[in-house]
């Protein structure tokens, strides 16, 4: 994310605190993991108590991009321009192991996919899995809100097993 020319420290504390609490993110899937995205957004999971309910169907109007599925070649250069599209200041969760690594499809010889969306596009939270629960982005969130305020709002989950 670029600089702002001029940064009042105080002012800039209040929007981030704003900005954390109000994310709207691109409605945007590439595959299997885009279906525990849509879960997370239900009423079970409700990702509306985290302030990230407002999924866009317009780069211009998303500060959060959430990279859910196997990048392909043929599809990367669209994730690309639609990261460019967004206004700053802006975010990129990415879901599951195809988005962060290939997962299932990386290789030796594999000719269609890109091994990582970090190659691209700069990545600010990484949510592994395949696929992550709905939980997992929740807690993904929660390390995005904690990156863009300093502070974390939610306790840890207690590790249950
Ligand atoms: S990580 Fe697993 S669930 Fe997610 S897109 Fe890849 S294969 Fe599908």
């Amino acid at each position: 994310m670029k600089e702002p020319i001029i940064k009042l420290a105080i002012a800039e504390k209040f929007l981030n605190l704003a900005r954390a609490n109000s994310i709207w993110p691109m409605t945007f899937g590439l595959a299997c993991c885009a279906i525990e995205m849509m879960a997370g957004a239900m009423a079970r999971f409700d990702i509306a108590r985290f302030g990230a309910e407002v999924f866009r169907p317009s780069p211009r109007q998303a500060d959060l991009m959430i990279v859910n599925g196997t990048v392909t070649k043929k599809m990367a250069p669209t994730v690309v321009t639609l990261y460019e599209q967004m206004p700053s200041p802006k975010w990129v969760i990415v879901m599951g192991n195809c988005a962060i690594s290939g997962g299932p499809f990386a290789f030796k010889g594999q000719y269609n996919i890109i091994e990582g969306i970090d190659k691209l596009i700069p990545v600010d939270v990484y949510v592994p899995g395949c696929p992550p629960r709905p939980e997992g982005l929740l807690e993904g969130l929660m390390k995005l809100e904690e990156k863009i305020t300093g502070t974390r709002r939610f306790p840890v989950p207690e590790q249950r097993w």
